[in-house]
C-alpha cells in the first residue's frame, strides 16, 4: 500500500490519524500506569467500614466490611506488633480467637500471642502476607503468652522463636512440647476453621507423634514459613455472598507423598526470578472485586474502641456511635450495631440485618 500515490493532504490526514491513535493510546495507558496501588489505599485505612460484616473476594484478593478489632489485651491473649494495626477481622474470626484463648488456657496453654489478622478494611498489605485480605485469616504465635504482661515496646520488639531448623526443615525437639500439639488440635477442632497452615517440619512432627484421633490433621497443611506461628483460616461466613471459598482439602491426614514433597529439594530452590514483582505491587482497585471500592468509601465508626469486640462477657463499648447519623435501615443493617452487648463463650456471626446462614459450599 505504500506504493500507492498519495496526495499531500492525504499524507497529512494519515499523520493526524496516527497522532490521534498515539494520543488515545497514551490516554488509555496513563490512568492504568498512574492508578494508585490497592495496597497503598487499604494500607492507609485506620478504621473499618461500618456495615454488616461481609468478606468480599478471595483470601489473597479481596477486602471486607464491618470488621471488628480484637482488644490489645484479653484475659488470655496479647496482641503482638500492635503498631501494624492488623488486629481486625470478621466478627466470627475475632470471636474464634477469643474462644481459642480460653479453650487453650483450659488445655494448659498460658495464653495466645496474637499476630497479624487483617487491616481494618482488609485488602493487600504494604508488607508481608499475600492472604489475610478478607478478615478470615489470623496468625497465632507458637510461643505461649509470658506470665508477665508485655509492654507495648516488648510487643513490637520481642523476637519470635523459630521452632524449625532451617536446613533440615525438622522441628527442634528441644523446643517442641505436647502443649503445641494440643493447641493446634484445639484450633483445628472448630467447625469454622477450614485450614491451619504450619511449617512442613511441624506437620511432620504431628504426623509422627499424634496418636488416636488423627482426623484433625487433615486441616493442618504444610506451607513455607509458619515456623514461629501458625495460621488459622476460617471459611466464608454467612452474609458474604461475594466471598470466594477455597478448595476443600484433600481427604486423609496429609501424612503422605504431599508431605514428603516438602522434604525434597524442589520447594526450597532459590527463586529463579527474584525481581518479579509481587501481586501486591501490581494490584490496583481494578484488580479487586468492584465492591471493594464501596468498602474503601464506607463510613468510619466513631473510634476503634467503638468497634472493638469483647467476647468475654465484657460489654462492647456501648453500641458503636456512627460518625454520620444512619438511616434506621442502615442502623439495623450495621454489623457493628448488631454485635451482642455480651457474648457467650462463642458468639455466632450476628444475624441482624444479614441473610440467614446457608450451608457453606462444599462444607
Ligand atoms: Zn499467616
Amino acid at each position: 500500500m505504500n506504493t500507492l500515490p498519495q496526495s499531500l493532504p492525504g499524507k497529512r490526514l494519515l499523520l493526524t490519524a496516527a497522532l490521534a491513535v498515539l494520543a488515545l493510546a497514551g490516554l488509555a495507558a496513563r490512568p492504568a500506569a498512574a492508578e494508585e496501588l490497592a495496597k497503598n489505599l487499604f494500607g492507609a485505612q485506620k478504621l473499618p467500614a461500618v456495615a454488616a460484616p461481609q468478606s468480599i473476594g478471595f483470601y489473597s484478593k479481596g477486602c471486607f466490611a464491618g470488621g471488628v478489632a480484637i482488644p490489645l489485651n484479653g484475659p488470655k491473649w496479647e496482641v503482638m506488633r500492635p503498631s501494624r494495626n492488623r488486629r481486625w477481622g470478621h466478627p466470627t474470626m475475632i470471636a474464634l480467637i477469643e474462644k481459642l484463648s480460653r479453650d487453650a488456657a483450659a488445655d494448659g496453654w498460658p495464653g495466645l500471642l496474637v499476630g497479624d489478622i487483617s487491616q481494618p478494611r482488609g485488602g493487600p498489605m504494604l508488607t508481608g502476607h499475600a492472604s489475610h485480605q478478607i478478615g478470615l485469616d489470623a496468625d497465632i504465635w507458637l510461643t505461649p503468652m509470658p506470665d508477665r504482661k508485655l509492654s507495648l515496646e516488648q510487643r513490637e520488639n520481642m523476637s519470635a522463636t523459630l521452632l524449625v531448623d532451617e536446613k533440615t526443615h525438622l522441628v527442634k525437639d528441644a523446643l517442641w512440647a505436647p502443649a503445641h500439639t494440643r493447641l493446634l488440635k484445639r484450633a483445628a477442632s472448630y467447625a469454622e476453621v477450614e485450614r491451619i497452615l504450619v511449617n512442613p517440619g511441624i506437620k511432620k512432627k504431628l504426623c509422627d507423634t499424634v496418636k488416636g484421633d488423627r482426623g484433625w490433621l487433615r486441616k493442618v497443611r504444610p506451607f513455607w514459613g509458619h515456623d514461629y506461628h501458625f495460621h488459622i483460616r476460617i471459611g466464608c461466613q454467612p452474609g458474604s455472598p461475594k466471598c470466594k471459598a477455597q478448595e476443600n482439602t484433600a481427604p486423609g491426614d496429609g501424612c503422605d507423598q504431599s508431605l514428603a514433597w516438602w522434604f525434597t529439594e524442589e520447594p526450597w530452590r532459590p527463586n529463579k526470578n527474584p525481581d518479579r514483582p509481587k501481586a501486591r505491587d501490581l494490584m490496583t482497585m481494578a484488580s479487586l472485586p468492584a465492591a471493594c471500592q464501596a468498602v474503601l468509601d464506607g463510613p468510619d465508626p466513631a473510634s476503634a474502641e467503638a468497634v472493638t469486640y469483647y467476647g468475654d462477657g465484657v460489654p462492647v463499648a456501648a453500641a458503636p456511635v456512627l460518625t454520620k447519623a444512619p438511616s434506621p435501615a442502615r442502623a439495623s443493617a450495621s454489623g457493628a450495631a448488631a454485635l451482642p452487648a455480651t457474648a457467650n463463650a462463642y458468639a455466632e456471626t450476628p444475624e441482624i440485618g444479614i441473610p440467614l446462614p446457608r450451608p457453606r459450599p462444599g462444607g
